[in-house]
């Protein structure tokens, strides 16, 4: 716009950015995973994947008899202050929250990149970057842009919070009622390995995580999905198996199943395969449903983290 006067051209870069992001690298796997990375307007950077849940199918005509279906993995931070032991991006320390703004953006460019239509429905995660509830007032302010219609219009029934169990924020979220689906990262069944794994578990323990989560409102065709990272002889046995089992018991819940993705660096190991199906089958026939995480993008840099990573060491 030439026509209006500097001083309101100054005033509305500042406080209305349009271009909040740029994606600098994108790394694409044989399975149709992408992985982005994306740098704000100050020079940070954070990932951000869309997974292809299922590829578009066609019949004999060439008509499309089923459509794809898109996940996209946002990010919620630059870094985290939560400082995991399993986690590639709790080595870089915390940097800063994502701003609404920066959250959105993420979104916007995924579908544009891939030429999604503006009506397609897709699934959003806040699994990538940082830990959402720690920056609850700017992802909730982008949950509710992004689910208006007059924003993305996509519904928060189709997006997840992932979160390492900050109790208080499960219950500030709970209480606003978003309708926005719940994954607890819980990856433990006693405090004593949850801390090891996640130092946050000395404040907000097991027990605390559990009792927020009761009261968290569910829709009722839906659980809450309690992520276990499996870790070759830390927690793949089968007795701990049965503590989740106990431990879940009277929550409308689902357990999905990740393997430990090793990096450089890491002390702790990727478990048997057949560790993790006779720990699933082990939940299932206890009755409690049981998924075993597809590992996407095997052959990118999967777990997230992993491509900032490496953006940085080629610098
Ligand atoms: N901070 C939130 C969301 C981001 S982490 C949380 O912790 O839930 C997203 C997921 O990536 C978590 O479930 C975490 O356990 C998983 N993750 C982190 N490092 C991993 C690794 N090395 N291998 C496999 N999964 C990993
Ligand atoms: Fe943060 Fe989640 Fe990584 Fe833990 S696993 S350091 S909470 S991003």
């Amino acid at each position: 716009m030439k026509n209006i006067p500097n001083n309101l051209k100054i005033e509305l870069e500042e406080k209305y950015p349009i271009d909040v992001a740029k994606i600098v690298q994108i790394e694409e796997s044989s399975d149709g995973t992408k992985k982005y990375l994306f740098e704000f307007k100050d020079g940070k950077t954070a990932e951000a994947v869309l997974l292809l849940m299922k590829d578009k199918q066609k019949d004999e005509d060439g008509n499309i008899t089923k459509s794809e279906k898109y996940t996209f993995c946002i990010s919620s931070q630059v870094g985290c202050k939560v400082g995991c032991s399993f986690c590639l991006t709790a080595r870089g320390g915390f940097v800063r929250d994502l701003s609404a703004g920066e959250i959105i953006a993420q979104i916007v460019y995924l579908k544009k990149q891939n030429n999604i239509a503006q009506n397609k429905a897709v699934n959003i995660v806040y699994m990538g970057m940082g830990e959402p509830l720690d920056n609850f007032d700017n992802l909730t302010d982008a949950i509710k842009i992004i689910s208006d219609l007059d924003g993305l219009a996509i519904s928060t029934r189709r997006q997840t919070i992932s979160t390492s169990g900050i109790s208080t924020k499960i219950e500030k979220l709970g209480k606003m009622d978003l309708g926005v689906q719940l994954a607890i990262s819980l990856h433990a069944v006693d405090d004593e390995l949850r801390t090891e794994l996640i130092p946050m578990n000395k404040a907000y323990n097991i027990n605390s995580i559990i009792e927020a989560v009761k009261k968290f409102p569910i829709d009722t065709r839906k659980k809450v999905m309690f992520e276990y990272l499996v870790i070759k002889d830390k927690n793949d046995d089968i007795k701990s198996a049965d503590k989740l089992v106990k431990l879940l018991n009277g929550i409308d819940a689902k357990v999905n199943l990740i393997f430990f993705n090793p990096f450089e660096g890491s002390s702790y190991e990727r478990p048997s395969k057949n560790a993790m199906i006779k720990f699933q089958e082990y939940l299932l026939s206890k009755g409690l449903l049981c998924t075993i995480r597809e590992s996407k993008g095997i052959d990118i840099s999967a777990a997230c983290g992993q491509l900032k990573e490496k953006v940085a060491e080629e610098k």
